[in-house]
């Protein structure tokens, strides 16, 4: 019953909006590192990812064919690695296209990140725009996880030099994102004063590590080593010391939804959360470098490639094969921790929104 319910209620939204409202849009398959926790590895593109990646002009009738976005994330790979991707925003945000945007970063290029966020904030006015830094560990950590040195380093003058910008621009917001892996487990403490003291005024994200990694140990993460960063993050709220996302009416929302996200994921990782009723195909969906499109970044089943559909995502996003993927979801209660789907999940899961609500009037 409640399978046929999230069936009918995904491909309902499908076909109502056509294409995705919050899509991750891959642009670079390239990287400055080689984290550990990655699982964007070299294994994964060889196997996956079969044709060059879209040229520019492709990107453009790709945004052409995609309809109004609430949330867009520009992703690679780095993103910031492309010289041209102020341009790349642009094709995304014209027209009223994307009412948000997010570029997450490792924060390596500290110049080439800052003059081009000052770049698409001037060509954006008012669109709220959110970058995210990664930050893992004290140094030696860091830059062990990464395997490059000096990249800690780097990450904290980004996030020192994108916060100036931050307290310039309104509709401007900075993250800090944590991917908690066995090799910062046990470090969780430090580095949230790490955090605390280089980012005190906005989002500090915790999360999982997920997937087929390059490090295959990575994945051995303790969950009460993972529940140490709620606690910390639920102790600052209680003092009042959380500042949480900002630059835009929905951002206290956001900042309740990774608490409610947090339990979740805690109670998936327990055992105690039932499978099924995910948002991926539907609310959400992944475009790769090549043209490929894809429920989320967990599963390898494809939607099919645009350069197939002529550049036309309603059309590849309603075939009968995205149905019955979208169907087989559902069947076989899918079930991870992947945050950002399980974010657009909550949207649809209203037992949820009682706790989402709870937390929203603790910020
Ligand atoms: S996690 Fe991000 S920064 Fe690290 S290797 Fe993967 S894509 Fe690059
Ligand atoms: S539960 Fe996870 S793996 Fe399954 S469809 Fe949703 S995001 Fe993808």
């Amino acid at each position: 019953m409640k399978d046929a319910f999230y069936k009918f209620l995904n491909n309902s939204i499908s076909r109502h909006f056509l294409t995705p409202r919050y899509l991750i849009l891959f642009v670079s398959n390239q990287c400055w590192m080689k984290c550990g926790h990655c699982w964007f590895s070299e294994e994964w593109k060889k196997d996956n990812l079969k044709d060059d990646s879209l040229s520019f002009d492709e990107l453009e009738r790709l945004s052409d064919s995609v309809n109004k976005l609430l949330f867009l994330s520009i992703t690679g790979g780095e993103a910031f690695g492309r010289d041209d991707i102020p341009e790349v925003v642009n094709l995304f945000t014209r027209d009223g296209k994307t009412q948000r945007y997010q570029i997450p970063t490792s924060g390596y290029l500290t110049s080439k990140i800052i003059s081009n966020t000052e770049k698409i904030l001037s060509q954006n006015p008012g669109i709220p725009f959110r970058v995210d830094v990664s930050l893992d560990g004290n140094m030696e950590i860091h830059d062990k996880i990464r395997n490059l040195k000096g990249c800690f380093s780097n990450a904290l003058e980004t996030i020192k030099e994108l916060n100036k910008i931050k307290k310039k621009i309104p509709y401007f917001d900075v993250g800090v994102i944590t991917t908690i892996s066995n090799q910062n487990q046990e470090i969780v403490e430090e580095i949230s004063d790490i955090v605390n003291s280089v980012h005190p005024d906005g989002e500090w994200m915790v999360n999982l590590v997920r997937g087929n990694t390059r490090d295959p140990e990575s994945g051995k993460v303790k969950l009460e080593n993972y529940n140490k960063a709620q606690d910390i993050i639920n102790k600052r709220i209680k003092d009042g010391t959380f500042k949480g996302h900002s630059g835009h009416l929905s951002a206290k929302w956001l900042t309740a939804k990774n608490s409610v996200r947090r339990k979740v994921i805690n109670d998936i990782v327990l055992d105690k959360k039932e499978g099924g009723a995910c948002s991926a195909g539907s609310i959400a969906g992944v475009i790769y470098a090549d043209g490929s499109v894809y429920p989320c970044e967990m599963l390898d089943i494809s939607f099919g490639n645009l350069r197939d559909f002529d550049f036309n995502l309603s059309e590849l996003w309603n075939t009968r094969e995205a149905v019955e993927l979208r169907n087989r979801i559902q069947d076989t209660r899918c079930i991870c921790t992947q945050e950002c789907f399980l974010s657009t999940s909550l949207l649809i899961q209203p037992q949820l929104w009682p706790q989402l609500i709870y937390e929203r009037l603790r910020h």
